[in-house]
């Protein structure tokens, strides 16, 4: 048995988080969410693994068309992941359980119309189709009003105020019906984030998840540092294991989830918990449909081959599977690289190198990184 925080109850399709209700297990479909069979195939295999709670990213009114087709052909618990057209939400909440928002997006339509009637739309929409919502904040695209006068780049006060922000607005509302996730690719970051929004709002129920923890086995093991210490606190009541993987096997997503709840609830967790942050950090994002190249997975692994022999430096290089977040997503990074359809962006402790091709790129990444482990 694991003691959780006595969290609000949110209902999403036929299942309840929090109030301790099972910590739910949820996964991303990764495919071109127009891909119709692709996705489907994915959805099916998640739902088949356990999903209990299955999201799909929606960017523009094909995706979301392409949405209302999958839900006719599955009864899988969906949530639609807004990009940064909110209003489709519109189109799409008739049709899933749960719509994810994240408050740095907003700001990218309607400019000049404030964030906080984009969320009342959002909530009265959420109301009217029986959905619950995420409040999804993440630390390579925070909301821009909360990075001013903000001088250490590695703090988490710009996510925790963000959500906290939002929370109290949506409760002002009268929409209780949500959710609240805070990732960061550095576990680290993320304990410390889930703690302090946690102390503010304990009664707030929680998505855990480590994002862009990179390829099995290294992503699942930032995972679970994270998540160890957080549920063993009593914090969190859905969570994610976000790795690459490639589409057949993304259902290894949920397997993942799972063990690290049964060894948590089964005291099989680490007492004293080691961050090597001596050595090589590679991270990369879990993709979704966003991804313009499937060769994003390919490269990710080959850069974890092509870069074995630096493992014993600090440096760290991140892998992004597309132009839209790929290049806020590294900017922590000692060397990034985010993909296009025909070219992927190299960028070097923040200055951008340039556009190379898929069979180019490994061969510039090695020099770049042969001449960080000789200034270090
Ligand atoms: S970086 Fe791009 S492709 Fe990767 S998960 Fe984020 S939005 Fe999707």
């Amino acid at each position: 048995m694991i003691q959780r925080n006595q969290t609000r109850e949110v209902k999403i399709g036929n299942i309840f988080i929090g109030n301790n209700h099972p910590i739910a297990v949820q996964s991303m479909c990764a495919t071109p969410t127009t891909d119709i069979p692709a996705t489907l195939k994915q959805l099916n295999s998640l739902e088949k693994a356990g999903a209990d709670i299955i999201r799909i990213a929606v960017d523009n009114k094909r995706d979301a068309q392409a949405l209302i087709k999958l839900r006719a052909e599955s009864d899988a618990v969906l949530s639609v992941d807004l990009q940064e057209n909110y209003r489709l939400a519109e189109t799409l909440a008739p049709y899933v359980d749960k719509i994810r928002y994240n408050p740095g997006h907003l700001y990218h339509h309607e400019k000049k119309k404030p964030w906080k009637d984009k969320v009342q739309f959002l909530a009265d929409i959420a109301e009217k189709h029986n959905c619950a919502m995420r409040v999804g904040v993440n630390a390579g695209s925070v909301d821009p009003a909360k990075l001013i006068d903000q001088n250490d780049p590695h703090s988490i006060t710009p996510m925790v105020e963000s959500a906290l922000e939002h929370s109290d607005w949506l409760d002002t509302l009268g929409f209780t019906r949500y959710c609240v996730s805070l990732k960061d690719s550095d576990p680290k970051k993320v304990i410390r984030a889930y703690q302090e929004y946690a102390r503010m709002r304990p009664d707030i129920p929680l998505h855990l998840g480590v994002t862009e923890a990179g390829m099995p086995p290294e992503g699942i093991e930032k995972t679970r540092i994270a998540f160890e210490q957080l549920i063993g606190k009593g914090i969190g009541d859905t969570i994610r294991v976000s790795l690459t993987l490639p589409y057949d096997d993304k259902h290894q997503e949920i397997s993942a989830g799972r063990q690290i709840l049964k060894d948590i609830a089964d005291g099989r967790v680490k007492t004293v918990v080691h961050f090597d942050e001596k050595k090589l950090n590679l991270i990369s994002c879990p993709s979704c449909s966003r991804v313009e190249n499937e060769s994003f997975i390919e490269l990710a692994q080959q850069v974890k081959e092509r870069t074995r022999y630096a493992k014993e430096h600090a440096i760290t290089i991140a892998v992004m599977g597309c132009r839209v977040n790929g290049p806020g997503e590294t900017d922590d990074a000692d060397l990034g690289l985010w993909c296009g359809p025909n070219y992927v962006n190299l960028k070097k402790q923040g200055e951008k190198v340039g556009a190379f091709r898929y069979n180019e790129i490994l061969d510039v990444l090695d020099v770049q990184l042969k001449s960080l482990i000789e200034i270090s």
